[in-house]
Protein backbone atom coordinates (compact mmCIF):
# COMPACT_ATOMS: atom_id res chain seq x y z
CA UNK A 1 0.00 0.00 0.00
CA UNK A 2 1.41 3.04 -0.90
CA UNK A 3 2.01 6.02 1.38
CA UNK A 4 2.29 9.89 1.04
CA UNK A 5 5.72 11.00 -0.86
CA UNK A 6 5.43 13.97 1.34
CA UNK A 7 4.89 12.24 4.67
CA UNK A 8 7.67 9.24 4.15
CA UNK A 9 9.62 12.40 3.46
CA UNK A 10 9.61 13.94 6.53
CA UNK A 11 12.17 13.38 9.52
CA UNK A 12 11.86 12.21 12.62
CA UNK A 13 12.41 15.03 15.68
CA UNK A 14 15.98 13.99 16.76
CA UNK A 15 15.67 15.72 19.71
CA UNK A 16 12.73 13.55 20.84
CA UNK A 17 14.66 10.68 19.26
CA UNK A 18 17.61 11.37 21.44
CA UNK A 19 15.29 12.00 24.59
CA UNK A 20 13.99 8.55 24.24
CA UNK A 21 17.35 6.69 24.02
CA UNK A 22 19.00 8.60 26.76
CA UNK A 23 15.69 7.43 29.19
CA UNK A 24 16.64 3.51 27.76
CA UNK A 25 20.20 3.86 28.37
CA UNK A 26 18.82 5.61 31.90
CA UNK A 27 16.40 2.93 32.51
CA UNK A 28 19.33 0.42 32.33
CA UNK A 29 20.98 2.07 35.00
CA UNK A 30 23.91 4.44 33.29
CA UNK A 31 24.69 7.45 34.94
CA UNK A 32 23.54 9.37 31.60
CA UNK A 33 24.08 13.26 31.36
CA UNK A 34 21.58 14.89 29.33
CA UNK A 35 22.54 18.19 27.45
CA UNK A 36 20.00 17.72 24.91
CA UNK A 37 17.15 18.40 26.95
CA UNK A 38 14.55 21.05 25.24
CA UNK A 39 13.41 22.37 28.70
CA UNK A 40 13.95 23.44 32.10
CA UNK A 41 14.11 21.55 34.90
CA UNK A 42 11.85 23.33 37.54
CA UNK A 43 8.20 22.28 38.59
CA UNK A 44 5.22 23.61 36.90
CA UNK A 45 4.42 26.94 38.69
CA UNK A 46 2.18 26.73 41.70
CA UNK A 47 -0.94 28.89 40.16
CA UNK A 48 -0.89 26.95 37.25
CA UNK A 49 -1.32 23.37 39.01
CA UNK A 50 -4.03 24.89 41.31
CA UNK A 51 -6.25 26.51 38.36
CA UNK A 52 -5.69 22.86 36.50
CA UNK A 53 -6.92 21.43 39.70
CA UNK A 54 -9.75 23.45 40.67
CA UNK A 55 -11.18 22.63 36.91
CA UNK A 56 -10.35 19.16 37.01
CA UNK A 57 -12.14 18.94 40.55
CA UNK A 58 -15.21 20.49 39.12
CA UNK A 59 -15.75 17.54 36.68
CA UNK A 60 -16.81 19.77 33.67
CA UNK A 61 -14.07 19.98 31.38
CA UNK A 62 -16.11 20.08 27.45
CA UNK A 63 -14.74 21.87 24.39
CA UNK A 64 -13.94 25.14 24.10
CA UNK A 65 -13.89 27.59 21.06
CA UNK A 66 -11.48 26.29 18.66
CA UNK A 67 -9.52 29.39 18.94
CA UNK A 68 -9.15 28.98 22.80
CA UNK A 69 -11.29 29.86 25.82
CA UNK A 70 -12.07 33.61 26.26
CA UNK A 71 -9.91 33.74 29.55
CA UNK A 72 -6.62 32.47 27.70
CA UNK A 73 -6.80 34.85 24.82
CA UNK A 74 -7.89 37.99 27.40
CA UNK A 75 -4.39 36.50 29.06
CA UNK A 76 -2.24 36.75 25.94
CA UNK A 77 -3.96 40.25 25.15
CA UNK A 78 -2.75 41.21 28.20
CA UNK A 79 0.39 39.66 27.38
CA UNK A 80 1.09 41.31 24.18
CA UNK A 81 0.66 44.61 26.05
CA UNK A 82 2.79 44.07 28.97
CA UNK A 83 5.61 42.46 26.47
CA UNK A 84 5.42 44.01 23.39
CA UNK A 85 3.52 47.14 24.27
CA UNK A 86 1.41 46.31 21.47
CA UNK A 87 -2.48 46.21 22.03
CA UNK A 88 -3.94 43.70 20.05
CA UNK A 89 -7.97 42.84 19.66
CA UNK A 90 -8.73 39.33 21.14
CA UNK A 91 -9.50 38.08 17.09
CA UNK A 92 -6.65 38.42 16.51
CA UNK A 93 -5.39 35.71 19.05
CA UNK A 94 -5.01 31.34 18.20
CA UNK A 95 -4.61 29.29 21.29
CA UNK A 96 -3.18 26.22 19.66
CA UNK A 97 -1.87 22.75 21.43
CA UNK A 98 1.57 24.20 21.65
CA UNK A 99 3.48 27.11 19.71
CA UNK A 100 4.52 23.97 17.57
CA UNK A 101 0.79 23.44 16.36
CA UNK A 102 -0.10 27.30 16.48
CA UNK A 103 3.22 27.55 13.80
CA UNK A 104 1.96 24.64 11.83
CA UNK A 105 -1.66 25.94 11.64
CA UNK A 106 -0.14 29.53 10.44
CA UNK A 107 1.35 27.64 7.43
CA UNK A 108 -1.02 25.71 6.49
CA UNK A 109 -3.16 29.24 6.48
CA UNK A 110 -0.69 31.36 4.25
CA UNK A 111 0.89 28.60 1.89
CA UNK A 112 -0.15 27.33 -1.59
CA UNK A 113 1.45 24.23 -2.90
CA UNK A 114 4.92 24.57 -3.43
CA UNK A 115 5.11 28.56 -2.09
CA UNK A 116 8.04 29.41 -0.46
CA UNK A 117 9.38 29.98 3.05
CA UNK A 118 12.83 31.55 3.87
CA UNK A 119 14.66 29.67 6.79
CA UNK A 120 18.01 31.30 8.07
CA UNK A 121 20.75 28.94 9.55
CA UNK A 122 20.79 27.55 12.19
CA UNK A 123 17.52 26.96 12.63
CA UNK A 124 15.12 25.15 14.70
CA UNK A 125 14.75 21.46 13.50
CA UNK A 126 11.35 21.29 12.57
CA UNK A 127 10.58 24.38 10.50
CA UNK A 128 11.90 22.63 7.08
CA UNK A 129 10.01 19.52 7.90
CA UNK A 130 6.92 21.72 9.12
CA UNK A 131 7.14 24.30 5.75
CA UNK A 132 6.84 20.67 3.87
CA UNK A 133 4.25 18.98 5.81
CA UNK A 134 2.15 22.69 4.88
CA UNK A 135 2.64 21.38 0.80
CA UNK A 136 5.62 24.25 1.22
CA UNK A 137 9.31 24.18 0.13
CA UNK A 138 11.55 25.49 2.58
CA UNK A 139 14.32 27.74 1.27
CA UNK A 140 17.57 27.69 3.37
CA UNK A 141 19.69 30.70 3.54
CA UNK A 142 23.08 30.57 5.19
CA UNK A 143 24.74 33.40 6.64
CA UNK A 144 28.81 33.65 6.30
CA UNK A 145 30.47 31.46 8.26
CA UNK A 146 30.82 32.48 11.56
CA UNK A 147 28.18 35.26 11.97
CA UNK A 148 25.33 34.62 14.39
CA UNK A 149 22.85 36.93 12.54
CA UNK A 150 20.95 36.69 9.63
CA UNK A 151 22.09 39.12 6.90
CA UNK A 152 18.76 40.92 5.51
CA UNK A 153 20.69 40.90 1.68
CA UNK A 154 20.80 37.27 1.58
CA UNK A 155 17.14 36.91 2.23
CA UNK A 156 16.66 38.89 -0.39
CA UNK A 157 18.84 36.96 -2.66
CA UNK A 158 16.96 34.17 -1.63
CA UNK A 159 13.40 35.36 -2.70
CA UNK A 160 11.90 33.99 -5.44
CA UNK A 161 8.20 34.65 -6.91
CA UNK A 162 7.24 31.71 -4.72
CA UNK A 163 8.39 33.45 -1.97
CA UNK A 164 5.87 33.75 0.95
CA UNK A 165 7.31 34.04 4.11
CA UNK A 166 10.56 34.83 6.25
CA UNK A 167 10.23 32.87 9.80
CA UNK A 168 12.94 34.48 12.30
CA UNK A 169 13.93 32.72 15.61
CA UNK A 170 15.11 35.18 18.05
CA UNK A 171 16.77 34.60 20.82
CA UNK A 172 17.55 31.58 18.80
CA UNK A 173 17.59 27.91 18.60
CA UNK A 174 20.29 26.35 18.51
CA UNK A 175 22.62 29.71 19.04
CA UNK A 176 20.84 31.72 21.85
CA UNK A 177 21.85 34.66 19.72
CA UNK A 178 19.70 37.49 20.18
CA UNK A 179 19.10 39.50 16.46
CA UNK A 180 19.96 42.79 16.56
CA UNK A 181 17.53 45.85 17.09
CA UNK A 182 19.13 46.73 13.21
CA UNK A 183 18.49 43.16 11.66
CA UNK A 184 15.00 43.42 13.34
CA UNK A 185 13.76 46.66 12.04
CA UNK A 186 15.40 45.91 8.68
CA UNK A 187 13.31 42.57 7.94
CA UNK A 188 10.18 44.06 9.62
CA UNK A 189 10.94 46.87 6.73
CA UNK A 190 11.95 44.34 4.23
CA UNK A 191 8.69 41.79 4.51
CA UNK A 192 6.21 44.90 4.56
CA UNK A 193 7.45 46.33 0.80
CA UNK A 194 7.60 42.70 -0.24
CA UNK A 195 4.53 41.89 0.61
CA UNK A 196 5.95 38.56 2.54
CA UNK A 197 4.72 37.54 5.83
CA UNK A 198 7.36 37.65 8.64
CA UNK A 199 6.81 35.03 11.21
CA UNK A 200 8.37 35.31 14.47
CA UNK A 201 8.96 32.32 16.58
CA UNK A 202 9.34 34.36 19.96
CA UNK A 203 9.29 31.44 22.23
CA UNK A 204 12.46 32.29 24.29
CA UNK A 205 11.95 36.44 23.86
CA UNK A 206 11.50 36.49 27.84
CA UNK A 207 14.70 33.82 28.43
CA UNK A 208 17.44 36.70 28.27
CA UNK A 209 20.53 37.57 29.89
CA UNK A 210 22.33 40.53 30.73
CA UNK A 211 19.40 42.60 30.59
CA UNK A 212 19.09 42.46 27.43
CA UNK A 213 15.53 43.60 25.67
CA UNK A 214 15.08 41.69 22.66
CA UNK A 215 13.79 44.29 19.92
CA UNK A 216 10.19 44.29 19.46
CA UNK A 217 9.37 43.78 16.01
CA UNK A 218 5.72 45.55 16.63
CA UNK A 219 8.11 49.15 17.24
CA UNK A 220 9.13 49.08 13.43
CA UNK A 221 5.92 48.38 11.70
CA UNK A 222 4.48 50.29 9.49
CA UNK A 223 1.84 48.21 9.21
CA UNK A 224 0.15 47.99 12.57
CA UNK A 225 -3.19 47.41 11.27
CA UNK A 226 -5.71 44.65 9.40
CA UNK A 227 -2.71 44.71 6.64
CA UNK A 228 0.22 43.60 8.77
CA UNK A 229 2.02 40.78 8.23
CA UNK A 230 3.54 40.77 11.28
CA UNK A 231 2.90 37.10 12.74
CA UNK A 232 4.43 36.09 16.47
CA UNK A 233 4.02 32.85 18.00
CA UNK A 234 4.77 32.09 21.25
CA UNK A 235 3.73 29.54 24.23
CA UNK A 236 4.35 28.68 27.43
CA UNK A 237 6.49 25.43 27.50
CA UNK A 238 10.13 27.33 28.06
CA UNK A 239 8.76 30.20 29.74
CA UNK A 240 7.46 28.21 32.77
CA UNK A 241 8.92 25.07 31.97
CA UNK A 242 5.15 23.87 31.02
CA UNK A 243 6.82 21.68 27.14
CA UNK A 244 4.13 18.82 28.66
CA UNK A 245 1.04 21.05 28.62
CA UNK A 246 0.97 21.50 25.44
CA UNK A 247 -0.27 25.07 24.70
CA UNK A 248 1.00 27.90 22.60
CA UNK A 249 -0.43 30.53 20.57
CA UNK A 250 -0.62 32.85 17.34
CA UNK A 251 -1.31 36.63 17.05
CA UNK A 252 -1.95 38.09 13.58
CA UNK A 253 -4.21 39.72 11.75
CA UNK A 254 -7.94 38.75 12.26
CA UNK A 255 -8.49 37.63 8.55
CA UNK A 256 -5.31 35.44 9.42
CA UNK A 257 -6.36 34.04 12.80
CA UNK A 258 -9.83 33.54 11.27
CA UNK A 259 -8.76 30.92 8.86
CA UNK A 260 -6.08 29.70 10.80
CA UNK A 261 -9.33 28.90 13.73
CA UNK A 262 -10.88 27.20 10.50
CA UNK A 263 -8.16 25.25 10.17
CA UNK A 264 -7.85 24.24 13.38
CA UNK A 265 -11.25 23.56 13.93
CA UNK A 266 -11.41 21.18 11.40
CA UNK A 267 -8.82 19.16 12.76
CA UNK A 268 -8.07 19.02 16.92
CA UNK A 269 -11.55 20.95 17.28
CA UNK A 270 -9.83 23.12 19.88
CA UNK A 271 -7.11 22.80 22.89
CA UNK A 272 -6.92 21.17 25.46
CA UNK A 273 -9.88 22.75 28.07
CA UNK A 274 -8.07 21.46 31.01
CA UNK A 275 -4.85 22.96 30.11
CA UNK A 276 -5.57 26.05 28.76
CA UNK A 277 -6.95 27.28 31.78
CA UNK A 278 -3.34 26.37 33.49
CA UNK A 279 -2.40 28.33 31.28
CA UNK A 280 -4.42 31.33 32.60
CA UNK A 281 -2.99 30.29 35.90
CA UNK A 282 0.80 30.64 34.55
CA UNK A 283 0.24 33.69 32.52
CA UNK A 284 -1.72 35.53 35.45
CA UNK A 285 -0.38 33.93 38.61
CA UNK A 286 3.02 35.08 39.91
CA UNK A 287 5.98 35.87 37.92
CA UNK A 288 8.89 35.69 40.48
CA UNK A 289 9.19 31.44 38.69
CA UNK A 290 10.31 33.72 35.27
CA UNK A 291 12.78 35.62 37.51
CA UNK A 292 14.23 32.33 39.33
CA UNK A 293 14.70 30.60 36.09
CA UNK A 294 16.16 33.59 33.85
CA UNK A 295 18.75 34.04 36.82
CA UNK A 296 19.49 29.76 37.08
CA UNK A 297 20.30 29.78 33.55
CA UNK A 298 22.19 32.96 32.99
CA UNK A 299 24.18 31.33 35.72
CA UNK A 300 24.03 28.20 33.81
CA UNK A 301 25.09 29.76 30.90
CA UNK A 302 28.34 31.14 32.44
CA UNK A 303 29.26 27.96 33.90
CA UNK A 304 28.78 26.12 30.63
CA UNK A 305 30.86 28.62 28.27
CA UNK A 306 33.77 28.18 30.72
CA UNK A 307 33.93 25.10 30.78
CA UNK A 308 33.62 24.81 27.14
CA UNK A 309 36.61 26.30 26.71
CA UNK A 310 38.70 24.86 28.64
CA UNK A 311 38.52 22.36 25.72
CA UNK A 312 41.16 22.89 23.19
CA UNK A 313 40.43 24.16 19.76
CA UNK A 314 36.56 24.49 20.43
CA UNK A 315 35.08 27.66 19.58
CA UNK A 316 31.95 28.50 21.77
CA UNK A 317 29.39 31.55 20.68
CA UNK A 318 28.11 33.18 24.17
CA UNK A 319 24.38 32.75 24.46
CA UNK A 320 22.64 35.69 24.99
CA UNK A 321 19.24 34.56 25.89
CA UNK A 322 17.40 30.00 25.48
CA UNK A 323 19.38 27.47 27.40
CA UNK A 324 21.10 26.39 24.30
CA UNK A 325 24.59 26.92 23.49
CA UNK A 326 26.44 25.77 20.41
CA UNK A 327 30.56 25.07 20.01
CA UNK A 328 32.34 24.50 16.65
CA UNK A 329 34.07 21.00 17.25
CA UNK A 330 35.40 21.15 13.72
CA UNK A 331 38.77 20.98 15.43
CA UNK A 332 37.60 16.93 16.42
CA UNK A 333 35.38 15.82 13.52
CA UNK A 334 33.31 18.10 10.59
CA UNK A 335 30.66 15.14 11.17
CA UNK A 336 28.66 16.25 14.34
CA UNK A 337 26.35 13.32 14.31
CA UNK A 338 28.97 10.30 14.39
CA UNK A 339 30.71 13.13 17.18
CA UNK A 340 26.95 13.16 19.28
CA UNK A 341 27.02 9.33 19.21
CA UNK A 342 30.80 8.93 20.24
CA UNK A 343 29.86 11.06 23.30
CA UNK A 344 27.35 9.01 23.89
CA UNK A 345 28.67 5.99 23.70
CA UNK A 346 31.88 6.82 25.04
CA UNK A 347 31.26 9.46 27.82
CA UNK A 348 27.36 8.94 28.67
CA UNK A 349 26.54 12.61 27.37
CA UNK A 350 23.68 13.55 25.23
CA UNK A 351 24.31 16.10 22.80
CA UNK A 352 22.50 17.06 19.37
CA UNK A 353 24.69 17.02 16.37
CA UNK A 354 24.54 20.73 15.12
CA UNK A 355 24.06 19.11 11.31
CA UNK A 356 20.57 18.85 12.27
CA UNK A 357 19.95 22.57 12.79
CA UNK A 358 22.31 23.62 9.61
CA UNK A 359 25.24 23.69 11.44
CA UNK A 360 27.59 20.69 10.45
CA UNK A 361 30.58 20.57 12.40
CA UNK A 362 29.05 21.85 15.40
CA UNK A 363 27.28 20.48 19.13
CA UNK A 364 24.43 22.09 20.86
CA UNK A 365 24.18 22.03 24.40
CA UNK A 366 21.20 22.29 26.27
CA UNK A 367 21.93 24.18 29.56
CA UNK A 368 18.51 23.97 31.02
CA UNK A 369 19.82 21.08 33.59
CA UNK A 370 21.42 21.90 37.41
CA UNK A 371 24.79 23.05 37.54
CA UNK A 372 26.26 20.22 38.54
CA UNK A 373 25.52 18.20 35.53
CA UNK A 374 26.22 21.14 33.13
CA UNK A 375 29.71 20.95 34.29
CA UNK A 376 30.19 17.01 34.60
CA UNK A 377 28.74 17.07 31.42
CA UNK A 378 31.15 19.23 29.67
CA UNK A 379 34.12 17.61 31.56
CA UNK A 380 33.58 14.26 30.38
CA UNK A 381 33.32 15.77 26.85
CA UNK A 382 36.53 17.35 27.32
CA UNK A 383 38.16 13.88 28.42
CA UNK A 384 36.71 12.03 25.70
CA UNK A 385 38.37 14.37 22.94
CA UNK A 386 40.95 16.60 24.30
CA UNK A 387 44.16 14.91 24.17
CA UNK A 388 45.91 17.52 26.75
CA UNK A 389 42.63 16.30 29.57
CA UNK A 390 43.42 13.47 32.41
CA UNK A 391 43.32 10.45 30.69
CA UNK A 392 41.12 9.03 33.58
CA UNK A 393 37.40 10.04 34.88
CA UNK A 394 34.79 8.86 36.84
CA UNK A 395 31.62 7.80 35.43
CA UNK A 396 29.17 7.30 37.85
CA UNK A 397 31.51 5.21 40.53
CA UNK A 398 33.21 3.47 37.44
CA UNK A 399 36.96 4.70 36.89
CA UNK A 400 37.28 5.00 33.34
CA UNK A 401 40.30 5.04 31.47
CA UNK A 402 40.45 7.11 28.01
CA UNK A 403 42.14 4.34 26.02
CA UNK A 404 41.49 6.00 21.96
CA UNK A 405 43.50 9.03 20.72
N1 LIG B 1 9.91 27.11 18.54
C1 LIG B 1 11.15 26.84 18.97
C2 LIG B 1 12.28 27.63 18.44
C3 LIG B 1 11.36 25.80 19.89
O1 LIG B 1 12.61 25.53 20.31
C4 LIG B 1 10.26 25.05 20.36
C5 LIG B 1 10.42 23.92 21.34
N2 LIG B 1 11.57 23.17 21.26
C6 LIG B 1 8.99 25.38 19.88
C7 LIG B 1 8.85 26.41 18.97
C8 LIG B 1 7.77 24.60 20.26
O2 LIG B 1 7.26 24.88 21.50
P1 LIG B 1 5.95 24.16 22.05
O3 LIG B 1 6.37 23.24 23.13
O4 LIG B 1 5.09 25.29 22.58
O5 LIG B 1 5.26 23.47 20.93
Amino acid sequence: MGLSEIAKGIAPSPTLKLNERALLLKQRGDPVIHLGIGEPKGKTPIDAVLAASASLGSGDIKYTPADGIPELKQAIVRYMEDNYQKTVDAKQVMVSSGAKAALYAILRTILNPQEEVIITVPYWVSYPEMVKLAFGVPIIVRPEDGRFEPKVSDIEQAVSKYTKAVIVNSPNNPSGAVYSEGFISDIVDFCERRGLYLIMDDIYHKIVFDDIVPPNPYKFAREQGENSRLIVINGISKLYGMTGFRIGWAVASKKIIEVATNCQMQTISCPSALLQVAAVGALLGMQSYVDALRRNLQNNRDVVVRELETISDVKVFKPQGTFYCVADFRAYSFDSTALSEFLLDKALVVTVPGKEFGLEGYLRLSFAGSTKEVIEGVQRIRWALDPSAPRDIYIGDRRVLRDWK
